[in-house]
């Protein structure tokens, strides 16, 4: 069995496994229950401990389905970091944001349906332009004050925001954010290495990222067109998710593809597939706490997690190679 990593979240104390599961658009939406809890379980026997989730993931149903099996399988709420994310929780004016308003009544709400009395981790899941950061900073003091999360973090925010908050934070004598959600893979790398760089240091930010396969693209799995039962031909008729339909088909899709199926040879070389060579690139880079990976199927994930071993085979020369084909 491939061992699990464990890394600090940042400059916390907290361990997070480097490889973690989350559950947009699968859990709760195009997966059905019971797969989803053998994703879960394939993730957790693994030694998996953090999941992701996010109050607007099928509208709250992901996190039904995340609380549902954590209860069915009578995992230690100890033994588990849960997250959540904070911003579309529903159509409603003040549903949606970063008011005091919908942080607090959003986080109690994804407690109720995660059947928590807290989470590990809250995120801002985007910046909100029209509420004072004063606002948002004090609000996710009160929700660690009050106990419904250990951390707070963002999730795509600029690093100027980042830094604002933090300003924020030390003038009032509060906490400022931990730690930081956001895409990294091979096809998109400049927001994490270059434009993040003074954070680390700096805030000790610790990073979640998301969608290290780029959303399937680096497996391979659209190199020959989209695949029955993907995401991308689940999304087809969903007013949602017709964006992953058109970029499939537009410039950004035939990019990633081109890139995907440059990259294979290099994997095969290494023993790998295209997947694992993605996901172990991405850990090789000390920066990144946890990778959250996104699994459809429990084979899925138990593929993935070779990358742990996959790591080892990658030299300077094969880092180098990968970066003279992506050319990012
Ligand atoms: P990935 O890039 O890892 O894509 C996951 C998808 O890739 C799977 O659903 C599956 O697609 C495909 N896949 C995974 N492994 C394999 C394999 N071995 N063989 C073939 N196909 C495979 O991550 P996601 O984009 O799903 O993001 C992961 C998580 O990150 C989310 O669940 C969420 O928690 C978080 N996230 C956060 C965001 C934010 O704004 N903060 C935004 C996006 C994600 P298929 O189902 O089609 O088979």
């Amino acid at each position: 069995m491939t061992q699990m990593e464990y890394r600090f979240l940042g400059r916390s104390g907290l361990k997070v496994s480097v490889l973690s599961l989350g559950g947009w658009i699968t859990y709760g939406g195009t997966t059905g229950n019971d797969v989803a809890y053998q994703c879960l379980k394939a993730a957790y026997d693994a030694g998996v401990n953090f999941f992701d989730n996010a109050e607007g993931y099928a509208a709250g149903e992901s996190e039904k389905v995340f609380g549902d099996a954590i209860k069915h399988f009578g995992w230690k709420r100890s033994d588990l970091v849960i997250s959540t994310k904070i911003y579309w929780g529903g159509d409603g004016p003040n549903d949606k944001g970063l008011s005091r308003k919908h942080i607090i009544e959003g986080t109690n709400a994804s407690l109720k349906r995660l059947q928590m009395d807290y989470v590990d981790l809250i995120f801002a899941h985007r910046p909100d332009a029209y509420t004072p950061m004063e606002e948002v900073v004090r609000a996710f003091n009160h929700i660690i004050d009050t106990g419904k999360a250990f951390y707070w973090g963002t999730s795509e925010w600029s690093a100027e925001q980042i830094q604002d908050a933090h300003r924020v934070a030390e003038k009032l004598g509060l906490i400022g954010p931990l730690m930081e959600q956001v895409e990294y893979s091979i096809l998109k790398r400049e927001r994490f290495e270059k434009e993040y760089d003074q954070l680390y240091k700096k805030h000790g930010l610790g990073t979640t990222i998301f969608s290290p396969l780029a959303g399937g693209f680096l497996t391979g799995k659209y190199n020959d067109g989209i695949p029955e039962g993907s995401r991308v031909a689940l999304a087809k008729g969903d007013k949602n998710l017709q964006w992953l339909v058109d970029m499939v088909n537009g410039t950004e899709g035939k990019w990633r593809i081109e890139k995907a199926r440059a990259l294979v040879p290099v994997a095969e070389r290494l023993g790998a597939t295209l997947g694992q060579l993605a996901l172990a690139w991405a850990l090789k880079n000390k920066n990144v706490s946890t990778i959250i990976t996104g699994a459809s199927k429990p084979e899925q994930f138990t593929e993935n997690l070779k990358a742990l071993e996959i790591q080892h085979k990658l030299t300077p020369e094969i880092l180098k190679e990968i970066d003279d084909i992506v050319g990012n």
